[in-house]
């Protein structure tokens, strides 16, 4: 086995998760790194916080990817003043790159909500709940089907416990029967037209507002709403995009050792339904 590239790393990377795909107003790609310095060891993580970067230093990674961006927008200045700022320095002082595949790991077939519905119990094929214009293998969004009927209070404590740490609400009759599940990682306002026109039997999403929410129950109340905690229904597509990485580099005779990050970057941490790492 020998070591490669942070260049060679982010091809295999790009090669699962384009660039292309990324929205218009999106920021993917490498954000720091010399593509020319090796790669040993890559964390694996949803935002890149101080947390982040403390366990990367600890456990000497050379790289970390995240799911978000650490700039959204652009900026004129990367001073430590700021606490992005004092990232981008930590990250070059100690030669760890950063990599972000955000939107473009989304839309990818598979993606993050495919890793979603896997830890929330789906068992069947999934399909994309918004397919993607050029190609509708991939797209936003999950739809599949639990391995039975049963109560949506009985899928959201299913939910609940095959997800890491986080709140679940419920909008919708704990006792109504629900099979087919929309899921969406990350914010899923956007897709609850699309849930409602693919006729599923309950929504599993994060960040739904009080306004939407309440005009789609008042509006027929199907499907049933599942919000979770953001950071949570991102969280399991790290080992997905990580198995990936180390697999295909080992077909041809790299080796890199992954790492998916435990630090918990959810904000909110205070919840009545804390079941830690269950
Ligand atoms: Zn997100």
């Amino acid at each position: 086995m020998s070591t490669c590239s942070l260049a060679e790393v982010v091809a295999e990377l790009e090669a699962r998760y384009d660039p292309a795909w990324a929205e218009s107003w999106d920021a993917v790609g490498l954000v720091c790194g010399d593509p020319a310095l090796p790669v040993r060891k890559v964390l694996f993580a949803v935002d890149p916080v101080a947390v982040v970067v403390d366990e990367a230093l600890e456990w000497g990674a050379d790289l970390i990817v995240t799911h978000h961006p650490l700039y959204l927008r652009g900026t004129t200045s990367v001073a430590a003043t700021t606490f992005k700022g004092r990232v981008v320095h930590r990250l070059i002082r100690n030669d760890v790159a950063l990599y972000t595949a955000h939107t473009n790991a989304d839309v990818a077939d598979p993606g993050v909500s495919d890793a979603l519905a896997r830890a929330v119990g789906l068992t069947s094929e999934l399909r994309p709940l918004q397919p993607s214009a050029d190609d509708p293998r991939r797209g936003l969004g999950r739809i599949g089907r639990l391995p039975s009927p049963m109560p949506l209070g009985r899928f959201a404590e299913l939910a609940a416990a095959g997800l890491p740490r986080t709140a679940l609400r419920v909008a919708g009759d704990p006792e109504r029967m629900v099979e087919t599940v929309a899921v969406s990682g990350g914010a899923g306002d956007s897709l609850l037209g699309a849930a409602r026109a693919a006729g599923v039997d309950v929504f599993l999403t994060a960040d739904l507002r009080h306004h939407p929410a309440s005009e789609h129950m008042e509006a027929g109340d199907r499907p049933a709403l599942i919000d979770a905690s953001h950071w949570a229904t991102e969280w399991p597509w790290l080992a997905d995009a990580a198995g990936h990485l180390t697999s295909a580099l080992a077909a041809r005779g790299i080796n890199v050792e992954a790492r998916i990050s435990r630090v918990v970057t959810d904000v909110w941490t205070t919840t009545d339904l804390d079941r830690g790492w269950g």
